[in-house]
């Protein structure tokens, strides 16, 4: 049973847990886990990849040049960094920043599974490929970017990761319009819902693209970190809420019923 009327006593007790975890590999060459950081009453959640080198030798998430850029546009909606709360996939940092390994996102899961159920956002924002494929994985970012899902109560607006305009410049004018949308859907987005946990199936998202368990094993390891949050499809997103309304009828983006 959750217990929603102290979420921040399951999340210190989730990063107590992290911050000693020994459950895969990446423990081995952490300087620090990175459990996560922001208001464990969050209304937006933020989901990377997983820690880089300034995260590890901090222990803070999204510090580096592609964290700043978060920063700012976190500001272009009116909210801080302490607003939101922001976690990666794995809470340790990969050697030299490869990819994580599926397997090591699959041990990890659990803990994104207890913030997320301590937190209970409005909205989830996963950031990149990597992260949508906890609700995707044969989706592309970009093809899934700004466009908001349902899923047992919580919103999912998947979009590029801030990472991805440091590699690609003309992502950036993208990413900021995105954003732009996330902040009228927050506006706009209802109520928690108090609803108990649910296992994950394909029917909570039918008939989108099949739910796997939470961060089921990939078929391979993940591609290269070159070509990080790389557009494979380019479909542009509904430019308003009433847009996204209309978009929620077609066939790539037929589950919400929110707007
Ligand atoms: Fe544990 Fe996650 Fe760190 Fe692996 S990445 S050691 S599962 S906290």
């Amino acid at each position: 049973m959750v217990d929603h009327q102290a979420p921040g006593a399951d999340l210190q007790a989730t990063h107590q847990a992290i911050s000693s975890c020994q459950a895969c590999a990446l423990h081995e060459g952490r300087t620090n886990a990175v459990p996560g950081a922001g208001s464990s009453h969050a209304d937006l959640m933020f989901i990377g990849e997983g820690p880089g080198f300034n995260e590890d030798r901090q222990g803070i998430p999204f510090i580096g040049a592609a964290g700043q850029f978060l920063n700012e546009l976190l500001a272009s909606i009116g909210l801080r960094r302490e607003d939101v709360f922001i976690t990666n996939m794995v809470k340790c940092r990969p050697p030299n920043n490869r990819d994580p390994f599926p397997g090591e996102i699959e041990a990890c899961s659990k803990y994104l599974d207890a913030q997320i159920e301590a937190i209970r956002p409005k909205v989830i924002v996963p950031l990149g490929r990597h992260a949508l494929a906890r609700w995707f994985p044969n989706e592309s970012i970009g093809k899934l970017r700004a466009h908001p899902r349902r899923f047992d109560g919580i919103t999912l607006f998947p979009l590029y990761h801030p990472a991805a305009a440091l590699h690609n410049g003309g992502l950036r004018a993208t990413i900021e319009d995105d954003f732009a949308k996330l902040g009228e859907l927050l506006r706009q987005a209802p109520a928690r819902t108090e609803q108990q946990p649910q296992p994950v199936t394909a029917s909570l998202l039918d008939p989108a693209p099949p739910m796997p368990a939470a961060a089921a094993p990939l078929a391979a390891p993940v591609q290269e970190a070159a070509t990080l949050d790389e557009p494979s499809v380019s479909i542009e997103p509904p430019s308003s809420v009433e847009q996204l309304a209309q978009a929620a009828e077609e066939p790539h983006n037929e589950q919400l019923s929110m707007f």
